[in-house]
């Protein structure tokens, strides 16, 4: 079926649609009001606000063309300074071979470690996916190192030193505590856990039945959910072969146009990374860790040895 253009507005729409508004689509025929695009000049009705001007969708894509190009190029295998083929992944790696403060722990769960040799001198580089789903940040304390936007962490010695502030944690104060309940209790009956198909609320009714300290500073339910899925999806993946899914490379099609979004509009973070500078290393897809929440896509800025474990929300 042919769509046609609608009279006023010119956006593509079904002959049902032309036909019951009389040649308009349903925003115009709706009296959504039409705007000037600044940048060209032309009536539009969806626009964005871009550097302080009303901008309409196709203007807003040149614009952004020269960067997205750009970075498509530091996607490729061929500009890319580390070579794909040395790719080897590990899934679910131990905290302490990823962090080097303990106190992380509860805070971070470490998704996979990927490994990757650079072109020129075949030089050995580790990189850690993690993510702070679970956990909500209080605005107010946000910082370079730990906002919306991204965490960031400095490479030692192929381990994380996190350049941030737990303190930007809700809760931060109340969650060890309840961190150590939730694994000790995991390390002794998550394997029945998994055997006996338990499922989140019986775990969640279960931890409130047995931990009953009281916190009204962060979303308790919502921590206990993302600690148990994650532990039980760990334990499935320490059962089985192959970790197809966990992780998306640099040049993968996925990875290039989640992280072009990204790119763009890096803007709007409170903090900007400056990602197009940086080198792309790839992505981990929280549904496949049971982690709710963010996707979490990783990038190196060589110069100070800062890896950027940024949000992305699909
Ligand atoms: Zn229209
Ligand atoms: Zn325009």
């Amino acid at each position: 079926m042919d769509k046609l253009p609608c009279k006023e507005c010119g956006a593509l729409i079904l002959p049902a649609t032309f036909q019951k508004n009389h040649g308009s689509c349903r925003l115009c025929a709706d009296g959504i009001k039409k705007e000037t695009c600044e940048d060209c000049g032309k009536e539009a009705t969806v626009l964005s606000n871009i550097d302080g001007k009303r901008i309409c969708i196709k203007c807003n894509m040149s614009r952004t063309k020269p960067t997205t190009d750009t970075w498509k190029q530091s996607c490729s295998i061929e500009k890319h300074p580390f070579k794909i083929e040395s790719l080897e992944l590990s899934p679910y790696p131990n905290f302490e071979d990823v962090f080097l403060d303990k106190k992380l722990e509860g805070f971070f769960y470490p998704l996979c470690s990927v490994h990757f040799s650079g072109k020129e001198n075949d030089k050995k580089h580790v990189f850690h996916l993690v993510s702070y789903n679970g956990l909500w940040l209080d605005q107010a304390e946000e910082s370079a190192g730990l906002n919306e936007g991204y965490s960031a962490f400095e490479l030692k010695d192929g381990k994380y030193d996190f350049k941030g502030n737990l303190k930007s944690f809700k809760g931060y104060a109340d969650i060890p505590d309840l961190y150590r309940f939730l694994k000790e209790d995991f390390e002794r009956s998550g394997t029945e856990y998994l055997n006996t198909g338990m499922t989140e609320e019986e775990y969640e009714d279960q931890v409130a039945s047995h931990y009953t300290k009281q916190s009204e500073s962060f979303d308790r339910a919502y921590y206990i959910y993302t600690f148990f899925n994650y532990a039980i999806k760990k334990l499935k993946q320490s059962r089985r072969q192959g970790a197809e899914n966990l992780f998306s490379a640099f040049n993968t099609t996925d990875f290039i146009a989640a992280s072009e979004e990204l790119i763009v509009n890096e803007k709007y973070f409170a903090f900007p990374a400056n990602l197009v500078n940086t080198i792309p290393l790839g992505a981990c897809w929280s549904y496949e860790y049971g982690v709710d929440g963010n996707n979490t896509f990783a990038f190196y800025d060589p110069e100070k040895s800062l890896v950027y474990n940024v949000n992305q929300y699909s």
